[in-house]
């Protein structure tokens, strides 16, 4: 079974909601927020591949110039088997998916960093945490992965910084939500704030009771 972030903080969020969309596969429209998001992480992967300045990102063009010199991999799809160790996007034994905006696969400090479009939120501490710990598999001499979002809108940045001696509680924390999430055959409803957004709820035409 293979699972991303998405996947595991929806379900964190709400079992039903994840089980509306990567179980039963139920259609979802994009949203012009999202595909505003996915025009701008095209345009921003482009500078960093060398393209031409972008006037929208000119606040940003020094800091692209920095993480080509560095070498940063745009887009960088990784793939983990159940014991952390790397493995190939398309093999079996894929346990974990994801693909970082930026990976610098530095040492002793390695960077990962994600473009937001939009509002600051809370659920971004685990996400960071997530990509974190998932590419520290990449880079066995690193000795800390940083985590970087930066918020295009906002002009501002968030970032965390984690350390190799944290990877193993990491690891043991978020194995046992994946394996709880692969127990939970149910994935009853848990409504809460979210579901005004929620495209399955019942007043967007969606199969939930809430
Ligand atoms: S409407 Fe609420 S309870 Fe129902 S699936 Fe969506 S988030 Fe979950």
């Amino acid at each position: 079974m293979k699972h991303s972030y998405t996947k595991v903080s929806m379900y964190m969020e709400c079992p039903a909601k994840k089980r509306y969309r990567y179980d039963e596969r139920l259609p979802t429209t994009v949203s012009s927020a999202a595909a505003r998001g996915t025009e701008y992480h095209a345009r921003l992967e482009s500078a960093i591949n060398g393209s031409p300045p972008d006037d929208e990102f000119s606040f940003y063009n020094s800091y692209i110039g920095q993480l080509r010199t560095l070498g940063a991999k745009p887009e960088f799809a990784f793939a983990l088997r159940r014991d952390w160790t790397v493995t190939n996007w398309d093999a079996d034994d894929v346990w974990i998916l994801g693909k970082a905006d930026v990976w610098v696969p530095g040492q002793p400090l390695a960077h990962v960093q994600d473009w937001k479009t939009g509002k600051v939120y809370d659920s971004h501490e685990k996400q960071g945490e997530f990509y974190a710990m998932s590419l520290f598999s990449y880079v066995p001499e690193a000795r800390e992965v940083k985590a970087t979002f930066i918020y295009t809108d906002l002009k501002k940045s968030r970032e965390w910084t984690y350390h190799r001696d944290m990877l193993d509680s990491l690891r043991s924390r978020w194995t046992a939500r994946i394996e709880r999430m692969e127990r939970d055959t149910a994935c009853a409803p848990t409504p809460s704030y979210t579901c005004r957004r929620c495209p399955f709820s019942k007043f967007k035409g969606g199969p939930c009771i809430f």
